[in-house]
């Protein structure tokens, strides 16, 4: 019998990078995929790429959308500023850097891959911090998704971090000693410099802090 096999939606940064090595620790044969969407922080492609190879996944999609999808995200919309939280206080609800029904469209299109594939686990690296400002990364948005999913076909979303904090995936980050320094979380870095005041900066930065 073969490797399970998974496909992951694969960012470039902590979240997504140590969901890959769980999955790679656990001998899963991984597709991973990769979306090109006129974000900012396009620079995380590279870093996803790099541990795509690192960790050897068996292919790499990285996916190109037309950025007119996103454009009244921050995180897309170079005339709109992200939001800075110099204070260190993070914010609650809806942020500009939420991205309009980003993520039903990644994870359709990971469905899409798994069932023309034929593989049945679709992995996601939500954690319980991204679920406070981004309603598409909340429990319920994925069960909702997954029961429909699981009535129409034989695949399933998983979601191992989305009741841990940021802090304790940066713990299994340690465990299994995934490289913080190859991956990239700003949403507005300057080449590979992240923001340092951004909400994924502030967040990463409190996650190092206490894990
Ligand atoms: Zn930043």
């Amino acid at each position: 019998m073969g490797n399970k096999r998974a496909i992951l939606l694969l960012s470039g940064g902590i979240d997504s990078t140590t969901l890959l090595a769980k999955l790679s620790s656990e001998n899963y044969d991984v597709i991973a995929v990769s979306f090109h969407y006129g974000q900012k922080h396009g620079i995380e492609l590279n870093y996803a790429k790099k541990n795509a190879e690192k960790y050897d996944v068996k292919k790499h999609h990285i996916i190109e959308l037309d950025k007119m999808l996103f454009k009244s995200s921050a995180l897309v919309n170079r005339e709109i500023d992200i939001a800075t939280y110099e204070n260190n206080e993070l914010p609650k609800g809806q942020v500009n850097a939420y991205v309009p029904f980003r993520n039903l469209l990644f994870i359709s299109t990971a469905l899409s891959l798994a069932e023309t594939m034929k593989i049945d686990e679709v992995y996601l690296a939500f954690n319980s911090d991204d679920s406070c400002n981004f309603w598409d990364c909340k429990t319920d948005f994925i069960e909702k998704v997954n029961t429909i999913v699981k009535s129409n076909s034989s695949i399933q979303i998983k979601t191992p971090f989305i009741n841990l904090s940021k802090t304790e995936v940066v713990k299994i980050a340690r465990q299994l000693n995934v490289d913080l320094n190859n991956t990239i979380t700003c949403y507005q870095p300057n080449e590979a410099t992240e923001c340092g005041v951004c909400l994924s900066c502030v967040t990463k930065q409190k996650a190092l802090e206490n894990a």
